[in-house]
């Protein structure tokens, strides 16, 4: 049974962009897009595997 106010998953778990600083979500309460503010279409096909303008989000210190 679905819980209406719950969050949708994560789209694409395994995709780069999940790691990428130019990721950008874009929310509501039913979906969940990974938006690219480096790309000019701004949603890149998915899920990304390899992508040649990947910056890795910094690791979180403690
Ligand atoms: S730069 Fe590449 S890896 Fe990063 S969010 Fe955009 S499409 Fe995804």
């Amino acid at each position: 049974m679905s819980d209406e106010t719950s969050t949708p998953p994560a789209p694409f778990p395994t995709s780069l962009c999940h790691q990428c600083v130019h990721r950008r979500d874009v929310r509501t309460a039913r979906s969940w897009f990974l938006r690219c503010v480096k790309l000019e279409t701004k949603y890149a096909p998915q899920p990304v595997r390899a992508c040649p303008m990947f910056e890795p989000v910094p690791p979180v210190s403690p």
